[in-house]
């Protein structure tokens, strides 16, 4: 392991307030000095990396995800529905996966990820079909061996169709199961303190997916072992009217029902909030994952991220699963979310570095770590480079901007806890072509006579 890295001379350097034009210097796993400009370090460092051709931002942090979803990626039957048809015609696809497929997409999900800069993902996995109950030991495995932090969730659904729910009977699990892998798999991975790299919380998919029951046994038993909790809230208008007539309440309040609404959570999608309901999530510190791509492939409908962030909600950015995206490109989806809310608010309302600001700073704080998320002293060394000599950035003056205007799809290099997991835009070690060869073939069988 080197012992000190100067990261030197930037091209450019998302430090906001601050001078890092000399560059940053990296030991231990975390960041210990910033340098001014023309600066050296205070002593001598082992490896010096030239950046002065690279744009360097903290390293992004994906909020909300579901990798098995990798398989069926642009799949006909649902290339062009809304969120309910959607998930009906997939269930029985998604029933089918093994612990082997779900390596596969995991590998590619994170890899993916990580070639687009991300050092952090969150991921909900709420599938847990007969012979896949170490759905989540099967990621951990691979978030480690490719030296990602992951943020993995227990999801699960208890609400099928016989009791009123939207998915088929043969996807839910009894109450008991889930809870009891819940607290086993906290026990054995959960992470605590800062430089984190595995950590779990509990995922009740949708309220229309689970009961009322798992919801708030789930909210109970994040409080004892002091985990964090994750679920899908107000993604479609279908789900609020699931909501009035299941529970006869909005979905605020149902959140709040179930002893949800405080600051141990963080919600995908938040869209169909009012402005009431926008403050009270404020006012609790409920996160939101914002989710751009996803909401407009489906047709969701748009965040109000700003509303959001001025009631004190945390705001951070998610790629969604890959069957609603269909990429796992995360400096991709900053420029989706600069893009949407430009819509929104209008294009002087949010500038690239205040996108870039969700994707890392609001990223960290949704997930509830305060060690990530920014490049400043004592901070862990999460850093994303790249590279704008392409051809879609020739002609470009501002380094930071150019980076989602002409956008970048792909970092030179990403370093995770003061170590380089992409070198020269590739994962040392990984066989890219032999991933996909067999992750296509899986995909293949997932999807044959449905
Ligand atoms: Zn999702």
């Amino acid at each position: 392991m080197t012992a000190r890295t100067w990261i030197r001379s930037p091209l450019a350097v998302l430090t906001p307030g601050e001078d890092a034009r000399g560059g940053i210097v990296v030991e231990g796993g975390r960041i210990i000095e910033l340098l001014a400009d023309g600066a050296e370090p205070a002593t001598p460092c082992e490896e010096v990396v030239d950046a002065r051709e690279h744009v360097v931002i903290p390293g992004l942090i994906n909020t909300h995800h579901h990798f098995y979803q990798t398989l069926t990626r642009a799949w006909g039957p649902v290339a062009s529905v809304e969120l309910f048809p959607w998930l009906t015609n997939l269930y029985p696809v998604w029933a089918r996966l093994t612990p082997r497929d779900l390596e596969l997409a995991t590998t590619v999900a994170l890899a993916e990820l990580l070639l687009s800069g991300c050092t952090t993902a969150a991921d909900h996995h709420y599938l847990f079909p007969g012979g896949l109950d170490d759905a989540i030991d099967v990621q951990v495995s691979v978030a480690r061996r490719l030296g990602m932090r992951a943020h993995l969730t227990r999801g699960s659904m208890s609400l099928g169709q016989d009791d009123g729910g939207l998915p088929p009977q043969s996807v839910v699990q009894a109450a008991d199961t889930i809870l009891a892998d819940s607290r086993r798999l906290v026990e054995t991975y959960h992470e605590r303190g800062e430089g984190a790299q595995i950590q779990v919380a509990l995922a009740p998919c949708s309220p229309f997916s689970v009961t009322r029951e798992i919801m708030r046994d789930s909210a109970v038993l994040a409080e004892e072992l002091d985990v964090r909790l994750h679920t899908h809230l107000a993604e479609t208008l279908d789900e609020e009217d699931f909501c009035l007539q299941m529970f006869g309440m909005r979905t605020v309040d149902y959140l709040e029902s179930v002893g949800w609404l405080g600051d141990r959570a963080w919600l995908a999608h938040g869209i169909h909030f009012d402005d009431g309901e926008i403050a009270r999530l404020g006012a609790a510190g409920t996160a939101v994952a914002h989710c751009p791509t996803s909401n407009m492939r489906l047709a969701s409908g748009t965040c109000r991220v700003l509303e959001l962030e001025e009631a004190g909600v945390p705001v951070g950015i998610g790629v969604d699963g890959s069957a609603s995206n269909d990429s796992s490109n995360m400096i991709e989806e900053v420029r989706q979310a600069l893009y949407i809310q430009r819509l929104r608010y209008g294009a002087a309302a949010v500038t690239p570095e205040q996108a870039l600001g969700w994707a890392t700073r609001g990223s960290a704080r949704a997930l509830g770590r305060e060690d990530l998320g920014e490049i400043a002293v004592g901070k862990q060394a999460d850093l994303a480079l790249f590279r704008l000599d392409g051809l879609r950035f020739s002609g470009s003056h501002d380094p930071l901007s150019a980076l989602l205007l002409c956008g970048a799809d792909a970092a030179d290099r990403v370093m995770v806890a003061g170590q380089w997991r992409v070198v020269d835009g590739a994962i040392p070690g990984l066989d890219v072509e032999a991933l996909v060869a067999e992750h296509s073939t899986a995909a293949r069988r997932m999807v044959a006579e449905v």
